[in-house]
């Protein structure tokens, strides 16, 4: 067993809450790293032996990004959408269910290979822990295959069969929520650890997001949700009295939904990514964070409304566009982050939690949004090893 030391780091983000400060600031620290995980965190005065030492050189040490929010399993891409509405040309989108016909058609080997290159892209940017969603198979077996492509690479798998409701249902949609309700959850259950449904106006009504939380809650998995982004509705109302974990979105809420979420253990997941690559107004981040209620920052990344995986640009909108101060933006990505999935092994520096780090090459985190569309990340551990 082989130790490693991190020393010389000059601003290290433990998000160990203390004396008022939720990042836990410290300078010039020392973090060692045993085994796949934190072993011990203390002044360099003070720093034990290790085997092996790495001089941060009096840069930052951040968590590693954990981005709770990710659509990673799909096939083609939808550039032109995205050309023509940035262009204001008139297009019949398909949206996602053009995707869902690209993913249908793509191998399982196509796709595990795509799924590959995006791993790689989010280790590249600091991100160390990820959920990724399923939703564009919309049929048992598509579905089931996403599921099983996205266990392969990730712990937080999340059953999204109620994306949309698919083309051949258009006609019917009661029997295809009766579907992910029974047949199509049982298939993905099993490598599932999450529920999602997509509660807006167009997609799943109040009643039928209820149905398919409960349905997933009673199979044993744990709830999250899609509201509240293209309009007001009733989707925090719907995930808070579900307790789910998270509520994600949240771009437009009136005063109850701020107070039901400041009052719960929901956390408000916002997604920046969307409203930057569609145009629309950013959810005000400033006011839930002064109501109380738990933000998280997280991508969304997906081929039809944000197709970046970068956690530093959500952080550079969260605090130019949303009111976040750069600390505040750093923790909702990485402490938020994590308790909107239940974990409390990621998105901090403490002794017992895993190894994930990030070494910036800058002196500070503000650096991450004061120098936005650099790349900054000079080092990432996942469970103590160098990337
Ligand atoms: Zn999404």
């Amino acid at each position: 067993m082989t130790s490693t030391l991190l020393t010389r780091i000059g601003e290290l983000t433990t998000n160990v809450a203390a004396d008022g400060d939720p990042c836990g600031t410290l300078h010039d620290a020392v973090v060692v790293i045993e085994d796949g995980r934190i072993a011990w965190v203390g002044p360099v005065a003070e720093a034990p032996a290790a085997d092996e030492i790495v001089d941060a050189g009096g840069r930052a040490v951040i968590p590693g990004f954990v981005d709770s929010h990710t659509h990673l399993v799909f096939g083609g891409d939808r550039a032109d959408e995205f050309e023509a509405r940035m262009t204001g040309v008139p297009y019949a989108a398909g949206g996602i269910r053009r995707t869902v016909a690209a993913t249908r058609g793509a191998s399982d080997d196509e796709l595990r290979a795509r799924l590959a290159g995006f791993v790689a892209e989010l280790h590249a940017q600091g991100t160390t822990t990820f959920e990724i969603k399923t939703g564009y198979g919309l049929s048992v077996a598509d579905e089931a295959r996403l599921a099983r492509l996205a266990a392969e690479v990730t712990d937080d798998v999340t059953f999204l069969g109620a994306h949309v409701v698919p083309a051949e249902y258009a006609d019917d949609r009661d029997a295809y929520v009766d579907l992910v309700c029974g047949e199509m959850l049982d298939a993905c259950a099993p490598y599932s650890r999450w529920i999602d449904v997509f509660c807006e106006r167009g997609a799943f009504t109040p009643e039928e997001s209820r149905r398919v939380l409960d349905a997933g809650r009673a199979r044993g998995l744990r709830a999250r949700m899609h509201g509240n982004q293209l309009g007001h509705g009733d989707g925090v109302q719907v995930a808070v009295a579900a307790g789910a974990a998270s509520v994600d979105h949240c771009t437009y809420l009136s005063e109850e939904d701020v107070t039901a979420l400041a009052g719960s253990d929901t956390v408000a997941t916002l997604l920046p990514g969307v409203e930057f690559s569609t145009r629309q107004p950013y959810p005000n981040a400033r006011r839930l964070v002064d109501a109380g209620v738990t933000v998280a920052l997280a991508s969304d990344c997906n081929p039809g409304s944000s197709f970046t995986s970068s956690m530093p640009l959500m952080i550079a909108l969260a605090v130019r566009e949303m009111g976040l101060s750069p600390a505040e933006a750093v923790w909702a990505a990485t402490a938020g982050a994590a308790r909107s999935l239940l974990r409390d092994d990621v998105g901090v520096i403490r002794p017992g939690a895993r190894a994930d780090l990030v070494l910036l090459d800058a002196p500070t985190r503000v650096h991450l949004a004061y120098r936005p569309g650099v790349p900054l990340i000079a080092g990432v551990w996942k469970d103590g090893v160098s990337l």
